[in-house]
């Protein structure tokens, strides 16, 4: 008898046939180089993590807008095509804390520790209500790796528990980056219909006729789902440089829910343990391997595990 929530393949390839259009990162100027514009289309990765943590409505709003956040900051603060920022939200709501990792060339991952919990949607407004579920009395902390390798980590207090706002608070204040983000999920009939993230980034020498141009353009635009769904991420980015000359600055970047765990570490993992406890393991059939960042379950056999042990006397004889 085989337990669904266990499996043994690859970590992706269960994912592969969610209907939902292929996620990536947009990259672009505006304004003659004075303001920068990075966005992201994240509805499939949102979707995912749905699916792989088994998350309420409001969860998924929540870890979905801190994962595209993480991919956002990964692209502006990072100076590495390969540059990573985690985020770090805690603010004393029901769902604990948020924890997403992303990468400017496009892998994501997150987490929450509450993945059920819920509240109802706001009474002002019927939207899913992701600053009750996330709270208020808490901070927001990226960390990123700097260009000697040594991470750094800085944050502030939460501003509003919506995450955008508070990411934008972030980079202004801790950061010195004047900026505007906009983040959004949108759930339809249980399920992820649209997500994703826009920061606009305000360079030195911008101007305040474009500054002021730009704050009209975001206040036009609405939400950001509202934008998705009628364009998608590159009308998007058109209505927040409308009348400022964007110029899309390289091919879209494929993204993906995408962990780092494999059944390799997940076996390493176990020799932390002594070996009368792996002989426990062996005992009792084998022993799961539980990844947070992904929700995915590695079912190690008995023969792996005396494998483990085997190779371990080889490297001491
Ligand atoms: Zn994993």
């Amino acid at each position: 008898m085989t337990d669904p929530a266990v499996h043994s393949g690859s970590v992706t390839d269960r994912y592969a046939d969610l209907p939902l259009p292929a996620s990536s990162i947009l990259r672009a100027t505006a304004a003659g180089g004075t303001l920068r514009l990075v966005g992201i289309e994240a509805s499939r990765i949102v979707e995912e993590a749905r699916l792989r943590h088994h998350l309420s409505k409001t969860a998924t709003a929540a870890l979905g807008r801190a994962l595209a956040a993480s991919a956002l900051l990964a692209v502006v603060l990072g100076k590495r095509t390969d540059a990573r920022v985690s985020l770090r939200i805690e603010g004393g709501g029901p769902v604990g804390w948020i924890v997403a990792e992303g990468s400017a060339d496009g892998r994501l991952r997150g987490y929450v520790r509450q993945p059920g919990a819920d509240l109802p949607p706001r009474a002002s407004d019927g939207k899913l209500d992701v600053s009750g579920i996330v709270g208020t009395d808490g901070e927001i902390a990226v960390t990123r790796l700097l260009a000697n390798g040594e991470p750094y980590t800085g944050s502030v207090r939460l501003q509003s528990g919506e995450i955008a706002e508070d990411v934008s608070f972030y980079l202004g204040a801790s950061e010195q980056i004047p900026n505007a983000v906009l983040l959004g999920v949108y759930e339809e009939g249980g399920r992820v219909a649209h997500a994703g993230g826009l920061i606009i980034q305000a360079m030195p020498g911008v101007s305040d006729e474009t500054l002021g141009r730009l704050e009209a353009n975001i206040r036009a635009l609405g939400l950001l789902t509202d934008q998705l769904r009628a364009g998608g991420l590159l009308a998007a980015l058109e209505a927040a440089a409308q009348g400022l000359d964007l110029q899309l600055a390289t091919e879209a970047q494929p993204a993906h829910f995408s962990c780092r765990c494999s059944r390799g570490k997940a076996l390493d993992s176990l020799k932390f343990f002594d070996a009368n406890e792996r002989q426990e393991m062996i005992e009792e059939g084998g022993q799961n391997v539980h990844c947070h960042w992904c929700g995915e379950n590695y079912h190690l056999s008995p023969a792996e595990i005396a494998a483990l042990d085997a190779e371990e006397r080889r490297a001491q004889a």
